[in-house]
Order: C-alpha cells, then sequence, then structure tokens
C-alpha cells in the first residue's frame, strides 16, 4: 500500500476496507458522549455487540431449564466448549482434537507445564525470551522450585544486543544450540508483550524438534493478532487469554493447544479433572481417571458457559471475518501508523525523542507498535489519554499503541499521531 500524508489518503482507505462493517459490531467506547480513538485491544479488546444476545440465551435456558439447561436446550452445557472448538481450531490453525477454550492464561500454562516440563539430568532448562511477562516466570519459577530446583539454574534468558531489544531468530537458533544437551523446554511468547515483536515460530519449533527440546508458547497477544499454523508448525503446546485480541471480556476464559502427537497419548502425566474424563464414565464417579484421547483430556472443571458466550459471540465475528484479511488490513493499518510517525515526527527531529521498539518488518509484528518516548514519558501518556486516545504506558518509557483491524480506521490513526506531532 502506498501511504501518504495528505488527509483524504485515509479516508480513501477506510472507504475501500473491506472490513469496515465489522466496526459497527463492536461498542466503542465513549468519553462525554464522544468516540473514543481505541487503540488498546492488546489489552482489552472490545465488547462485540452481540455478547448481551449470547450471554441472555444462556440465562434464559438457566430461567426456563435450570439443571436440565445441562443436556437440552439448542446448546447443552456439557457439550458447550464443543462448540467453540472448531471456531477458536480456525484461529490457532490446530485441528479440533488440539484446541480446547478454559480456564485462564496462567491456570493453562500450569498445566501445561506440568505435563511437558519433565526435566531429566542435565537436561533441565526452560529457555525463554528476553523480558518474559511476569505471570509466566512466576510459573517457571514455581515449576522449578516443584522440581527440587534453584529458579536461577533453571531459567535461561535469551538476550538481545546490549541497547537493543530485538531477538533475532538466529540468535534464538543459536542459543539452542549451544545449549542443547541442556535444555528441557523453550517457553516463548509467540508476540512479545512489551516490544511487539513476533517471533519465527515455525523456524524456532524445527530447531526445537531437531534436537528434542519441547516447544511452547503464550501467545496472548499472538492469538486473534496473527495468523497462526500451530499444528504444521508441530509446536508442543500453547496456551493464550481471550480477553486481548479475541475480545472474550474481562477475565474472560481462555484456551490451550496441545499438538495430536501428545493429546492422543493417555499416558502423559498430567493434573487430573473430571471434565478430562471420558465422558462414557464422567458420571459414573468412580476413581480411575481415563483421560479422553485429545486436547479435552487436560479439562478440569465444567465449562464457565457465561464467560464462554461471551467469547463465543467474538470467535463468530472472527469466522466472518477471516484471519487472512484480519491479517491484511493489519498490516495496512499498522504500516501507516510507522509511516505517519517516521514523516511526522521521526524523521523531522522531534522533542519527544520518540523510537519505534518494534521491529520495522511486518513480519516480525503484529498490530501493536511499541513506542519510546525518552523525554517525560509519563506526560506524555497522560496528554494522550486527556485527549481521547485510549493507549497503554509500560514503565520506564513505553507507550503501547494496537490499531485493531476489526474496529479501528485510518483516520483514527491520522488523528493519532497529527495529535503527537503537535505534543
Ligand atoms: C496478558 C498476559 C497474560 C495474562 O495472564 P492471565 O492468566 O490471563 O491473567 C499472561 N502472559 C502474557 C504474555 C500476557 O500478555
Amino acid at each position: 500500500m502506498q501511504f501518504s500524508t495528505d488527509k483524504n489518503f485515509a479516508l480513501a482507505a477506510d472507504r475501500e476496507d473491506p472490513l469496515k462493517s465489522f466496526r459497527s459490531q463492536f461498542c466503542i467506547p465513549k468519553r462525554g458522549g464522544k468516540e473514543l480513538v481505541y487503540f488498546c485491544g492488546n489489552s482489552l479488546g472490545l465488547e462485540p455487540k452481540n455478547v448481551e444476545k449470547f450471554i441472555a440465551r444462556e440465562l434464559k435456558t438457566w430461567q426456563d431449564k435450570a439443571v436440565e439447561g445441562h443436556f437440552s436446550g439448542k446448546n447443552p452445557w456439557v457439550d458447550y466448549h464443543k462448540f467453540l472448538r472448531p471456531l477458536i481450531a480456525q484461529i490457532a490453525g490446530a485441528t479440533e482434537k488440539e484446541v480446547v477454550v478454559a480456564n485462564s492464561l496462567t491456570v493453562n500454562l500450569h498445566l501445561l507445564l506440568t505435563t511437558f516440563y519433565r526435566p531429566k539430568g542435565k537436561k533441565k532448562k526452560i529457555l525463554v525470551e528476553h523480558l518474559p511477562f511476569s505471570s509466566d516466570w512466576y510459573a517457571f519459577e514455581a515449576h522449578a522450585k516443584l522440581h527440587g530446583y534453584d529458579p536461577k539454574d533453571i531459567i535461561e534468558e535469551i538476550k538481545p544486543k546490549p541497547g537493543s531489544y530485538y531477538l533475532s531468530t538466529e540468535k534464538i537458533i543459536e542459543t539452542i544450540e549451544k545449549q542443547e544437551g541442556e535444555i528441557a523446554l523453550i517457553v516463548l511468547g509467540g508476540i512479545n508483550y512489551l516490544t511487539g515483536q513476533a517471533f519465527d515460530l515455525s523456524a524456532i519449533a524445527l530447531a526445537a524438534r531437531k534436537r528434542n527440546i519441547l516447544f511452547g508458547l503464550d501467545l496472548a497477544h499472538a492469538i486473534g493478532n496473527i495468523p497462526l499454523k500451530l499444528h504444521d508448525w508441530e509446536v508442543d503446546f500453547a496456551v493464550w487469554c481471550s480477553y486481548k485480541y479475541l475480545n472474550a471480556g474481562p477475565g474472560g476464559v481462555g484456551g490451550y493447544f496441545i499438538h495430536e502427537k501428545h493429546a492422543t497419548n493417555s499416558e502423559l502425566p498430567r493434573l487430573a479433572g473430571w471434565w478430562g474424563n471420558n465422558e462414557k464414565t464422567r458420571f459414573k464417579m468412580e476413581k480411575g481417571f481415563d483421560p479422553i484421547p485429545t486436547a479435552e483430556g487436560w479439562q478440569l472443571s465444567n465449562a464457565p458457559v457465561l464467560s464462554m458466550a461471551a467469547q463465543w459471540s467474538a470467535l463468530e465475528i472472527f469466522q466472518k471475518a477471516g484471519m487472512e484479511k484480519v491479517r491484511e488490513k493489519s498490516i495496512a493499518l499498522t504500516g501507516y501508523l510507522e509511516y505517519l510517525l517516521n514523516e511526522h515526527i521521526i524523521n523531522k527531529g522531534d522533542n519527544l525523542n520518540l523510537k519505534i521498539l518494534t521491529p520495522k518488518n511486518p513480519e516480525a509484528r503484529g498490530c501493536q507498535l511499541s513506542l519510546s518516548i525518552q523525554k517525560d514519558a509519563l506526560k506524555a501518556y497522560k496528554a494522550i489519554s486527556e485527549a481521547g486516545f485510549i493507549v497503554d504506558y509500560r514503565e520506564p518509557d513505553i507507550i503501547r499503541v494496537a490499531p485493531t483491524p476489526l474496529y479501528n480506521q485510518f483516520i483514527e490513526v491520522f488523528r493519532f499521531v497529527n495529535f503527537l506531532k503537535a505534543l
């Protein structure tokens, strides 16, 4: 797409946007009656207008049928997770046997570390990206301790060059090669939450597999943002939350992926619960766990139906839009944001001392750009926010801006950068 600083470019791009009708399916937040420019889908995705209908349907079943809602009605609750499965499988690039909508991200990470972190002798390290999310750190530390290790000896961060945030694929693979006999597991964020860098998951999965190292992912910032092919890449497992790009609502139900080659293996140890047990004997209430030979075999509890109803409504929007189309617009929209920041601010020798931390290559990022504002970042953030642009701020000087293709417009990006320029 050939960008231009002319306002008419933004207006034309919005007019010609094949996804333009989707914006009206979301509730755009307002302040003082005026719509805000919401670039915070990386933190909490907007509410689809249909969520109320989806939740109301289940409330009605609860009102009218009570306990019988588990087994009767249009969407019997015992099977509720199954209704979402084909939709999430498409977004994750997985088969239906490999995915489940369940729990929250950190819970799922603990569940899958229990199964997939199996240190043996010298092969005991967990290799992680530079600056993983805090909750992931805590989970890695917890599992190191559960195995009787000091986390310092177990968790190894792949470090970028000093002064840089960028982790090249070569550096990651080189680290894997160098320590191949010591690494039990690699866990990366598909996209790093802070820098917005997307990793070359296919290449890293291959490098890990060649060396018999398991490879897991935290997809909090990747799912619903970039196309994923978890099955074909042969990632071993992945976990995600769905309240960011998948619009499941605050604290919404997350999900996980387990590659078929593991999901069908009933011998794998796990933290078991009755919803992971063979459906035929689930209600016999007997001892002796008999796992479902799919990713469902890691389920613990019966489905949180109201939370899943919200996720269902959002997943239907993704199905209608198509992840390829979403990504196509995303590349254009974020590319336009980058272009305007360069044209109006960075190349002009600005007084904010603004830098883009996120890689330039669209393949190495999703929709988010992380901006470092080396002069008075917090003050700048407050001014941005007061002017009606919702972005987020991370210590010490990072502002994350995520134009989200399903509901953001080119004209919003235009207005944002023109505001920053004036600032
Ligand atoms: C948002 C986020 C989480 C959140 O975890 P929850 O258990 O859903 O609260 C975890 N990891 C990453 C990388 C995140 O961005």
